[in-house]
Parts: structure tokens; sequence; C-alpha cells
């Protein structure tokens, strides 16, 4: 069965074809680590997982890069700015090695929450600051570069095909340039090289053959996919914000580089907004996993609610959403243990689920599929070897799951309860009132049922 993804580079749904036979090459963008990622962030690592684990079901050995931004990344994208790191550092008091290290931690953690695949390699900007100054000369022997007081920049002039993964209308964003442009020739030039200040001595700076200093942000990714993978290689991934300016410079890079276009597909995840705003670090408030964790979230609950839509389709996340999602999920749960443990799998259903997904990743119309197995006469031998299949590409964790432990109640709980329950029974509501207070004091509700109470923790 063919797989089709959509390039964002031809704007089409494309059949997959590897470079190499059996194999897909996959790059995805990694966090810039200055802070904790959002769920945002999360939505796009969630997508990328599902298209490898496509991959994989398909059959192809997939080799998983990415990247960890702990240098270069400014506060604009557009290379305005502090370095994002720098302003992390002071924020928080820390040196922008520790906080590097924190988030990053902090950030695999995350990824382990949401059952995301561990990438094959995971490579840091500030480790391959050699590989980047390379790129950065080879730029410059084409003759693609120039010198401003504050670094070495990318004429993207002298590039005919600059921006074309987003389709920029070059002149028209010149026309609207801002008088305060600096020295870039063009509102889209780009850094490679910052120069540290003369007067200041930065926490992570390299000497390099233009002095000291550190690299832009975009030719890491150019430099470690090129290294890991090869100057082309099958996918390269990220959220949409990267398609206009990170991509776009790091396309232009590997073409001076190495003739490429770097990546064979170009794929991009739409965002997750809170109220028709997207949700970013640098607003200051955002959620995080550990936010849903510390309300009683499972991570899993998240990653069903990013499935039940089309990952080139925005989600507006709000409280509710979760909260259905969590339910779907506890059914989905439930039902898949009390089925039998010996069957095979249905190829019928199978045959559909493979569409779907190879239908660019129909991520919801898969879950609704699931539904309509559970709903199916199919012996539960069957229903759960097919949905076992079905989650090699979920990766809910279906089959690990346990319900919770049901904790003892303490006995005096238990007791007032039941002399609340007496004290109903005689018709004694200022008894019974009293009780549920204490009750309420302890952090239980009790709940009256047809067969007596039932006790809720609050
Ligand atoms: P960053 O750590 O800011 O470099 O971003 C990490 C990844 O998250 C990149 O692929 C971004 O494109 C993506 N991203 C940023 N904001 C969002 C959002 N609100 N929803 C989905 N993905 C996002
Ligand atoms: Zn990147």
């Amino acid at each position: 069965m063919t797989l089709k993804l959509y390039d964002t580079y031809t704007r089409s749904l494309r059949d997959f074809e590897p470079i190499e036979t059996g194999k897909a090459g996959l790059y995805c963008c990694g966090p810039t680590v200055y802070n904790y990622a959002h769920i945002g962030n999360l939505r796009t690592y969630v997508f990328e997982d599902v298209l490898r684990r496509t991959l994989e079901i398909n059959g192809f050995e997939v080799r998983h890069v990415v990247n960890i931004t702990d240098v270069g990344h400014l506060v604009s994208d557009a290379d305005d700015g502090e370095d994002k790191m720098a302003a992390g550092a002071r924020r928080t008091g820390k040196t922008a090695w520790e906080i590097a290290e924190i988030y990053t931690e902090a950030f695999l953690e995350d990824l382990q929450h949401l059952n995301v695949l561990s990438p094959t390699v995971l490579c840091k900007a500030t480790d391959h600051i050699a590989e980047q100054i390379e790129g950065i000369q080879q730029i410059e022997a084409k003759g693609l570069a120039y010198t401003t007081s504050d670094g070495i920049y990318f004429d993207t002039a002298k590039d005919p095909d600059y921006g074309y993964l987003a389709r920029l209308d070059r002149e028209g964003l010149q026309a609207g340039a801002r008088v305060d442009q600096g020295e870039k020739r063009s509102v889209t030039d780009f850094a490679l090289w910052k120069f540290s200040p003369a007067d200041e001595q930065r926490q992570m700076e390299w000497d390099s053959p233009w002095g000291k200093g550190f690299p832009g942000w975009h030719i890491e990714c150019s430099a470690m996919a090129a290294k890991y993978l090869g100057p082309l290689f099958d996918i390269h991934c990220g959220g949409k914000d990267h398609i206009p300016i990170h991509h776009s410079n790091e396309i232009a890079q590997s073409q001076a580089c190495y003739g490429t276009r770097l990546s064979n597909y170009w794929m991009h995840g739409y965002f997750l907004q809170t109220d028709k705003s997207k949700m970013s670090k640098s607003s200051g408030e955002f959620l995080r996993m550990q936010s849903l964790i510390d309300r009683q979230y499972d991570p899993m609950a998240y990653r069903f609610l990013c499935l039940l839509a089309h990952y080139r389709s925005d989600i507006t996340f709000s409280w509710d959403n979760l909260d259905s999602a969590a339910t779907a999920l506890g059914r989905m749960r439930e039902t898949y243990l009390s089925w039998d443990t010996n069957g095979e799998p249905d190829a019928g259903f199978v045959e559909r689920f493979m569409a779907f997904i190879n239908d660019d990743l129909n991520t919801s119309q898969a879950i609704a599929l699931s539904w309509e197995l559970i709903k199916s006469g199919l012996p539960s031998g069957v229903k759960r070897a097919t949905m076992d299949r079905f989650d090699q590409v979920f990766g809910l964790q279906l089959a690990q799951w346990q319900p919770p432990a049901q904790e003892e109640l303490p006995k005096e709980v238990v007791a007032l309860a039941k002399q609340r329950q007496q004290a109903r029974a005689d018709k004694d509501w200022a008894a019974a009132d009293a009780a549920r207070d204490e009750l309420a004091a302890l952090g239980y509700e009790v709940v009256d049922t047809a067969d007596g109470f039932e006790l809720k923790q609050r």
C-alpha cells in the first residue's frame, strides 16, 4: 500500500519514495532549551512520532534525528535581540549551560510521558560548532555571505530560489521592510555567525575564523542534518511556524553548501492554540506536561487529544476537550482490558486502518475506526489483536495500562458514611448533613447510589 504524505515544498500529497530502499531518514527540529516545552511544542513531537511509527509499520527502517537548540536562537526569529539562552539564564539566575541541561532533561521526560519513541540520534548545537563553522565557510566561498559590524549574514538576494518553500513574496517583504533592518542588505538575510560584543564575555562563545562569537540558529540544523543523514535525506519536519524563516533558511544554506534542498519531503505540524492565539514559550504563561499531570490528567489523554485532529489542522486547547479525550481514552482502555488475549488481527480492519494512516496520517479517521472495531461483532480476542496493531501507530500503550488500584478507605471515613446513611434512613436530616460536612472536611464526597453510597476522594 502506498504511503502518501503532504509535502509543503511542492504543496501536494506525494507517494513516499525513499532515497534508499527500505530506509527513511527523518530530521525533526528539536526544542530551544531555555524553558520547558509547552503542550503546543509537544503536539509537534507527537505528530512526528506518529509519522515515525507510520513509516515503521510500513516496513521502513527509520533513522530519526532530533537536535537540541542550546545556542543561537535569538529572541526574534529574524535575528534580532538577545540569545534566548542568555535570556533564560537571566530569568532563572543560572548559567546558560545549566539551563540547557535542565530543560533538555525535562524535555526528554515529557517525551517519555507521551510515549514518544527516542530518536536514533539526539544532537546538541553546542557539540557541533566545528561543523557549523565549516558550513559557513562553504557559504562564504560561494560568495553568498557578507560581514556587518555584528556578524556574518547570508545574502538572500543572491539566491534566486530563496523562500520557495514558503512561497515568500520577497519584493513585497522588502518593500514593507522596516527602516531599521540595520546593516542587513535585505530584510530576509539572516545571521550565520554573530560576533561576541567586544566589551562583554558571553557565557557561550567560540573562536572562529571571524573572531569570537556564536553560530546563528539556522546553520545548526543544516549542519547536523547533513552530518547524520547526508546532504539529501527523506523527510524534514517541524511546526508550521518554521516554514517562512527557519526552514527557508535551512534550504538556502544547504543549496549553497551541497546543492540540495536538504530533504525530499518537508512536513509541518499545525499549532495548538488557546482561545485563538498560539501558545508560545515567550508569552510567559503556558501549559506544560507537568501542568496537566498536576491536575491529575494522564499524559496519554493529551496524546489521545492530539490524535483526534489531523496534524494539518490547528487544535484549540480547552480543559473540556481534554476531559472528553480522557473519558474516551478511559472507555477504550477498559474495553480493551475486558477482551480475550487469544486472537489474530482482522485483515479487513487492518487494511482500512492502513488506508487511513497512509493517507497523510489521518489519525482522526483511524480513531473513529477503532470505535467501529469496538462495536463490531468480532470475537474479543480478534478485536484485541487488531487494536494492538492500531496501537503500534497510536502509541497509547493500551496493553500496558492497568486500572488504578482502589485505595482502601480509612475506617473513620467509612464509619461516617454509614452513620450518615443511618441518619438518612431515620430521616434525621441535620445529622446526615453534619456527617456529609465532616466527610467533606476529610476530603471525601459521598454520592448516594441505588444500593447504598459511594465515596469519592476530592
Ligand atoms: P521551539 O522549542 O520553540 O524551537 O519549538 C519546538 C517545536 O515546537 C518546533 O517544531 C515548533 O515549530 C513547534 N511549535 C511551537 N509552538 C507551537 C504550537 N503552539 N503548537 C504546535 N507546535 C509548536
Ligand atoms: Zn531546525
